[in-house]
């Protein structure tokens, strides 16, 4: 059977999944998704965690992006509460003392807006793809969602980056430009470097941590739910 474009799968996530939320991080997955979302599923919700330690390149594509695609890209800020006791307890840039600090301030800034923007979603909607790391190899099309009790739909599951790049590049997807510095996956800016040939493609994130998975705390290992959708199979080369 012939591999499902692009812009029908998320088409069919539109069509079967009333209230689905797409999160993006700008990155150039997230962003052939957006490409693909403007095409044929605007209605998807397109949200993006707004933590305050952003690269100004990526609040630039913010804007380009929804400009270029007439669509809006809702920032999601974390509570101010939250963040003065973070800095309060481990300092602002606290994160590189301990996988501890690190991890509470992931979960201030970005896994608690997470949890309150999805809160009534229809599903979830992801760029991961299963190439991306070691730690995300188990990444199905299809998966639920332990932490927020949803649907997970990774329609760029089986994507390879070749594949993703290819897409990019023939429908001129904006892309933020420190993918062309090496930076293949980013975060937020203190937390995120360029990869050194050979490295894995999210060895940026989180550099300093040794023997760590490199996630954030948002995508944790998820049982698979379905590997087709609307019966047909999903495949690379869309
Ligand atoms: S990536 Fe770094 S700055 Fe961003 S929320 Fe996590 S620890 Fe904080």
């Amino acid at each position: 059977m012939a591999p499902l474009p692009l812009v029908r799968r998320l088409a069919l996530i539109g069509q079967n999944f009333e209230g689905a939320v797409f999160t993006t991080s700008l990155g150039i997955e997230d962003q052939l998704l957006t490409w693909a979302i403007a095409g044929g599923a605007r209605n998807i919700r397109i949200i993006t965690l707004q933590t305050g330690r952003l690269f100004p390149q990526t609040l630039e594509l913010i804007r380009d992006t929804g400009r270029r695609f007439d669509l809006e890209i809702e920032e999601v800020e974390p509570l101010a509460l939250d963040v003065e006791r973070y800095v309060e307890r481990y300092g602002l840039d606290g994160f590189y003392d301990s996988v501890e600090a690190r991890k509470a301030c992931c979960q201030a800034r970005k896994v608690a807006p997470l949890k309150r923007a999805l809160q009534g979603a229809g599903a979830w909607v992801t760029g991961l793809r299963s190439g991306q790391s070691g730690y995300r190899s188990r990444v199905e099309f299809a998966q639920w969602d332990e932490k927020f009790s949803l649907v997970k739909l990774n329609p760029l599951a089986d994507f390879s980056r070749s594949a993703i790049l290819e897409l990019v590049e023939k429908n001129r997807v904006p892309v933020n430009p420190l993918h062309a510095r090496n930076y293949p996956s980013i975060g937020c800016e203190p937390c995120t470097r360029a990869i050194r040939p050979g490295e894995d493609e999210r060895a940026g994130r989180w550099w300093w941590e040794k023997n760590q998975n490199q996630e954030c705390g948002l995508h944790e290992p998820a049982e698979a739910v379905a590997a087709t959708i609307s019966g047909r199979a999903v495949s690379p080369g869309a």
